[in-house]
């Protein structure tokens, strides 16, 4: 599956709740290839603090080239990516990771608790867009 490196800009940025936020990122060669229950990894910050990139799901892709994340600040590299507004730039590497397996027929349930909620909606437009295909 063919993964990119992107300088990413924030074009929105919603608080959602206490502590989270869902972020807007322009990333047209990640959203053109990405799947649902794939992920990205973000570098939260320009310093080396904190060093590694920080993982998050694909919330949702959408028309112009872009990926959703939803996510909670827990940490030092979760506050640090909250912090961050329009405009502002976060290197992303994606799409990562083997994604759901679409294929399966018959009634679905889909079940996420907390920030495990975050590639639900990704893969539930998804099953929704090809189910629809198959019917007409
Ligand atoms: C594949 C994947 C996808 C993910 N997708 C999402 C997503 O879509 N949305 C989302 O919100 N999260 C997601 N996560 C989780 C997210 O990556 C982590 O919440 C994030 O990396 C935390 O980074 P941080 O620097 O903020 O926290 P860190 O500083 O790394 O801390 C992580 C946790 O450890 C605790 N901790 C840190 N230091 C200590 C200490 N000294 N003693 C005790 N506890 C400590 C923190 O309170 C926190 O709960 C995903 C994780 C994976 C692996």
């Amino acid at each position: 599956m063919p993964e990119f490196q992107e300088k990413t800009q924030i074009l929105q940025k919603e608080t959602i709740a206490a502590d989270v936020f869902r972020l807007t990122l322009h990333a047209p060669s990640i959203a053109a290839a990405a799947h649902p229950g794939q992920f990205v990894m973000l570098q939260v910050s320009d310093s080396l603090d904190p060093l590694l990139r920080r993982p998050f799901s694909i919330h949702q892709t959408s028309a112009g080239g872009n990926i959703q994340i939803l996510f909670k600040a827990v940490g030092k590299g979760t506050a640090q990516l909250g912090g961050l507004n329009f405009g502002d730039e976060v290197d992303c590497i994606g799409p990562l990771g083997r994604g759901f397996n679409l294929q399966r027929t018959g009634p679905l349930c889909l079940i996420g608790g907390g920030m495990g909620i975050a590639p639900l909606y990704f893969l539930a437009k998804k099953l929704s867009q090809n189910r629809w295909r198959l019917r007409s």
